[in-house]
């Protein structure tokens, strides 16, 4: 049994329930005939998160964020600062606690979905560090990750032949697709693994956690240019790219970029952001966050 994908009918009904009642009609049904206000594609509101069980620490300090369909955005910052685990927040992880704030996808309030729920609904993450799953290969993964994000049903077979361009393009060998999921991958096979599964799976915002971590520049081209081919075809989906290296977004050129320290987004601007981190360090912004407690 692969562990993120334990989808069933009463899954897809919650999400289905959960929509009509999470306020999807909120938006648009105005009766305003310049048009329907649309919600962005995301938005994070004033996002508190601790770690789960009796001694959590707070972690996410008030965290506001929005990223409209087709827009790329970077989030920066040092190593602790928070970024992982506001990345596995929002997919739902078991692991945080939210103590406060919203995060919406598509003006739906996430606070009840569950991970499965929101893959369901188009938001994808690449981990930081994937998961190893024996005995489950890549095409078998996929097969099953497919059938639960879009109820479509392919053979092995199929799907092969639906995978061997984005292979190609990705510059994955056609023996890839019958190993096991992440065992012995190096890491430039892993985040090519995971812009494959981006590719298949069709999401409207994809998370992408340090996925230049552990590449040389060659695969990180391969990986930045697969994101890029991804958009290409999809100009609608929104990306957060988590990063602190310059690499990446230099090759995927963001439109937005966020300095995430100490739990809280301490600056937001473009492109020029990235080169005064990369000119200046961390260590002045440290300044700009307010001590912890405050
Ligand atoms: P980043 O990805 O920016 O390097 P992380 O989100 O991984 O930072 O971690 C932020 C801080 O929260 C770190 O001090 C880390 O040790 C702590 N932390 C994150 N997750 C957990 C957890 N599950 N349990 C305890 N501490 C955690
Ligand atoms: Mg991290």
């Amino acid at each position: 049994m692969v562990p993120t994908l334990q989808l069933c009918a009463e899954t897809h009904l919650l999400v289905m329930v959960a929509r009509k009642v999470g306020g999807g009609f909120h938006y648009g049904g105005s009766g305003n005939t310049l048009g329907a206000v649309t919600a962005p594609l995301f938005e994070i509101e004033d996002l508190h998160v601790r770690t789960a069980g009796p001694d959590g620490a707070e972690i996410l300090r008030g965290v506001d964020l929005t990223i409209e369909a087709g827009e790329i955005h970077a989030l920066m910052g040092p190593n602790g600062s928070g970024k992982s685990t506001l990345a596995s927040v929002l997919l739902g992880s078991p692991d945080y606690e939210v103590t406060g704030g919203r995060i919406r996808f598509k003006g739906d309030d996430l606070a009840d979905w569950g991970p499965d729920d929101r893959g369901k609904a188009g938001m994808f993450l690449a981990f930081q560090y994937p998961q190893a799953i024996p005995g489950v290969s890549v095409i078998n993964f996929l097969r099953q990750a497919l059938s639960a994000r879009k109820g479509i049903d392919l053979s092995v077979l199929e799907l092969r032949l639906a995978i061997m361009e984005w292979m190609e393009r990705l510059e994955m060998d056609a023996s890839f697709a019958d190993r096991y999921l992440n065992e012995g991958f190096s890491g430039g096979e892993k985040k090519r693994n995971e812009v494959l599964q981006m590719a298949i799976l069709e999401p409207e915002l994809a998370i992408l956690d340090e996925t230049d971590s552990g590449l040389d520049i060659d695969a990180l081209r391969v990986v930045a240019r697969g994101v890029r081919e991804v958009r290409a075809d999809r100009p609608d989906l929104g990306l957060l790219v988590v990063t602190h290296y310059q690499r990446l977004l230099d090759e995927l050129e963001p439109s937005h970029v966020h300095l995430l320290i100490d739990g809280r987004i301490v600056r937001s601007g473009g492109m020029e952001l990235v080169a005064q981190l990369e000119a200046e360090g961390y260590e002045s912004w440290r300044a700009e966050a307010a001590p912890v407690g405050a």
